[in-house]
């Protein structure tokens, strides 16, 4: 049985507006595993990942970490985050400190570990998100990429177990987005836990283990990529589009390109694979 290292059991919160966020959202969230929670603007994935390392407390139900429930004292939450990192959105409501090494080290620092262990994470969180040449420069003179790549190192330098993603590739230029895909990568090899959200079907379906589909405030489906794709009424109902690689899939299965028995495609390599040589095509 795969270890469940965290879970959100019946959870709901509204915000003091009184907009109901989170209806009644039960996930479990399996240790070493990339899970994308999908869903359009507004279905409650931020508000989700604000309880699950404790900034807003449910109204009722419950956060679990490794099977126990996260209390809300100082001391516990400082435990919870040194376990369960958040890279926001907007990288500027992240940075707050006067330089990019400043940011970085001060999660690390507030830890408690000495000067050198400190300087060897921020080394190698800058090294990861190709940061380096960045590290003296003042944090408001970078760019939005730039931003959203340093606050990604701050919040590897603290080495969490469960790294939280919220809209990551968003404003990334695509050589940027696709280093961060390879990076989640290495961090999923390593061990890491990782949980994104995003409205972007493509890169759910060719990142996750596992997909979480979020509407009004639930979950209204989870399981294998590309098994869920294949509910089309779970799809329609999250406003959701199919993601290209099963959309193209499907043509040739239509056109008689494909047989109807070939599995779907994960990446463009496997659906060009796929495709039988001309020689067989004429002779079929
Ligand atoms: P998502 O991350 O999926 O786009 P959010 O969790 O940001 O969704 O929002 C869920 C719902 O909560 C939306 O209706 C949004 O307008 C509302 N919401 C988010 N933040 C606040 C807030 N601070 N006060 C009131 N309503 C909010």
């Amino acid at each position: 049985m795969p270890e469940v290292i965290l879970e959100a059991v019946d959870l709901k919160y509204s915000y003091p507006d009184g907009t109901n966020a989170l209806r009644k959202v039960c996930l479990q969230v399996e240790k070493g595993e990339r899970l994308a929670i999908l869903g359009s603007n507004g279905a409650g994935k931020s508000t989700l990942f604000m309880q699950f390392n404790g900034i807003y407390r449910p109204n009722s139900g419950c956060i679990k970490y490794q099977g126990r429930d996260i209390t809300y004292s100082n001391k516990a939450l400082i435990e919870l985050r040194k376990k369960v990192g958040i890279v926001f959105q907007d990288p500027d409501s992240q940075l707050f400190s006067a330089s990019v090494y400043q940011d970085i080290s001060f999660g690390p620092l507030n830890l408690g570990l000495s000067e050198e262990i400190v300087a060897a994470r921020v080394k190698q969180a800058l090294i990861d998100t190709e940061t380096t040449d960045l590290v003296d420069k003042p944090t408001h003179l970078l760019s939005y990429g730039q931003k959203k790549r340093v606050s990604i190192a701050g919040v590897l330098a603290m080495e969490p177990e469960v790294i939280i993603f919220d809209e990551p590739t968003a404003g990334l230029d695509p050589r940027h987005a696709l280093e961060f895909m390879q990076l989640l990568k290495k961090l999923r090899d390593s061990g890491k836990t990782i949980i994104i959200s995003t409205h972007d079907v493509d890169l759910a379906y060719s990142f996750s283990d596992r997909i979480a589909i979020m509407c009004s405030g639930e979950i209204i489906g989870h399981g294998e990529p590309s098994e869920l794709f294949l509910q089309s009424d779970l799809i329609q109902r999250a406003d959701l589009a199919l993601p290209w690689l099963i959309e193209m899939h499907s043509e040739l299965v239509k056109k008689g390109w494909l047989p109807p028995s070939t599995p779907l495609p994960k990446t463009k390599e496997d659906l060009l694979r796929n495709i039988p040589p001309k020689s067989d095509q004429q002779s079929a």
